[in-house]
């Protein structure tokens, strides 16, 4: 066991760090009062200045135009940009797990196609599982992928799709066959620009700047070659992807709780109360220990299972394990250090309030975290009490 990052980690993280603090951080307080979302140009703007530093294709092939990272890399990446910015994390992680995806089940054609695009950021990716009537349970899709000659026809609502707005390529799951269950779901690649689909975003708590839509697809026709893997393929297929965001979740989380702990050490040793340093009242020493031993649990969770998954385990455990510790301990710090800065926790002059709207948000992505304990409970007992 060694706990140690390697020096090549050590050197990622530094300059990942020294890139947000240079070119990111100082528009964030602005872009996140003006824009809910970015307008679509930014969006991408955005994320094609991130691409330079692999978070649009890291973990992709080199045969692919990727640079192989492993996911303990790949977790530095995401840790800083969660300390940075937590809506343009969350949309890298939709972007890069779209990309990471294809590039694993996709067929040449839709790697020669997509994947430059992709990883030059040119087009964005989304991923639409859930729906209006579909969430937790998300086997009670409506969405229907139909045969028609050579192409299929998407016919459904999808709801709280990430990037949805600002992607022209997202990857749809729905019914190819209704009567064969799970076994009939299958997944397939609607491109905006050929087969134009509706979105209407979506106001939210957190996250302000990343755009979430509905997206209305009415007889959309796409290409019969668009489908991704055979079909269905698609249930079992969409449960591993998961396990990127969750454990990329359990990342961000990890970034946002020691933006909020930097913020509150600063703010603890410049604000004075009953003539000292509020750093020197035992019990905001006690609310910043919590703070700094919770934190580093839920960072050793989250590379712990980006090392499972560079051994190639497919640790549903471990990935739900970290998604829902890592998402609410980020709640529990963020409004500790929001306590540590009395009234100003509150102030949007400070970032805290923002660090605690979007740990809050990353309570119901990719399954909600009561569903996270569930796949724990079920992995650890054998039985399943979801159906
Ligand atoms: C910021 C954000 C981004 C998102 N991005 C995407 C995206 O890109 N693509 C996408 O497809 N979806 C996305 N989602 C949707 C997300 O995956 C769903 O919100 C989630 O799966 C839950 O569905 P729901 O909201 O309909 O809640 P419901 O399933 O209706 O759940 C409501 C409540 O009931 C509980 N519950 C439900 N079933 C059970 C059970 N069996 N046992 C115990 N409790 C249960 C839930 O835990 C929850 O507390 C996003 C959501 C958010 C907030």
């Amino acid at each position: 066991m060694d706990f140690e990052p390697t020096e090549e980690q050590k050197l990622l993280k530094a300059n990942v760090r020294e890139f947000m603090d240079r070119e990111i951080i100082p528009f964030v307080n602005d872009y996140e009062r003006k824009y809910r979302p970015l307008p679509n140009d930014m969006a991408i703007d955005m994320i094609k200045k991130l691409a330079p530093l692999g978070y649009t294709g890291g973990m992709v092939s080199p045969e692919w135009g990727g640079e192989g990272m492993k996911f303990i890399s790949y977790g530095v990446l995401m840790e800083e940009l969660g300390r940075a910015w937590g809506s343009l994390a969350i949309m890298i992680v939709v972007h890069h797990g779209g990309a990471l995806d294809l590039s694993r089940t996709g067929n040449d054609e839709q790697k020669k196609k997509y994947l430059p695009l992709l990883i030059s950021g040119e087009v964005i990716a989304s991923g639409a599982i859930t729906e209006p009537n579909a969430g937790s349970s998300n086997r009670e899709m409506e969405t229907t992928i139909l045969a028609d000659g050579d192409y299929y026809i998407v016919n459904g609502t999808k709801t709280w799709i990430t990037n949805g707005g600002v992607s022209d390529f997202c990857a749809v799951v729905g019914y190819t066959d209704k009567s064969k269950g799970t076994e009939g779901i299958s997944r397939i690649i609607v491109d905006g620009r050929e087969s134009p689909f509706e979105s209407r975003e979506l106001p939210k708590l957190g996250f302000r700047c990343c755009p979430t839509a509905e997206l209305i697809f009415g007889d959309c026709r796409v290409p019969k070659k668009n489908l991704v893997g055979r079909e269905g393929t698609g249930y079992e297929a969409t449960m591993v992807v998961f396990l990127f965001p969750r454990t990329m979740i359990g990342m961000l989380s990890t970034g946002l709780a020691q933006a909020a702990i930097d913020e509150a050490v600063k703010y603890a040793q410049e604000r004075r109360q009953f003539g000292r340093p509020i750093a020197k009242f035992q019990l905001v020493q006690q609310m910043l220990a919590e703070m700094v031993v919770e934190t580093e649990a839920i960072r050793l969770l989250a590379y712990k299972a980006c090392h499972l998954l560079d051994k190639g385990r497919i640790c549903f455990m471990e990935g739900s394990a970290i998604k829902f510790f890592g998402s609410e301990t980020a709640v529990r710090v963020c409004s500790k250090a929001m306590e540590i800065l009395g009234a100003y926790g509150i102030s949007e002059e400070y970032p805290l309030e923002r660090y605690f709207r979007d740990a809050r948000t990353l309570l119901p992505p990719d399954g909600t975290n009561q569903i996270q304990r569930l796949i724990v409970g079920r992995e650890v007992l054998g039985m399943p009490a979801f159906v």
